[in-house]
């Protein structure tokens, strides 16, 4: 299984760290890097609505940034066209 990364947040001071899902797993106590209180992790069943949103949410623009690169093909800028459109009636002179 992969392990991930993601961000707690410190339930005395509310600050922010990165813990890995494994730790999580193992219900380890991880120190806060502010406040240096234990704090003790445990798996939630039931991941909060926000955070779910949030993954979902990054799946997603992963996804539609990939779109965006394989639906890149030569695309015509319509600047470039209005230039190349005044180089042209100059050529014809
Ligand atoms: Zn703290």
């Amino acid at each position: 299984m992969k392990d991930l990364e993601i961000e707690i947040h410190c339930p005395h001071c509310d600050s922010g760290m990165n813990v890995m899902l494994s730790q999580i797993a193992r219900e380890e106590t991880v120190h806060c890097h502010s406040c240096k209180k234990p704090i003790h992790m445990k798996p939630d069943p039931k991941p909060s609505q926000e955070e779910k949103i949030r993954v979902i949410k990054s799946l997603e623009d992963i996804n539609l940034s990939m779109k965006k690169i394989t639906d890149a093909p030569a695309k015509p800028e319509p600047d470039r066209d209005n230039s190349i459109g005044n180089n042209k009636s100059h050529q014809n002179l």
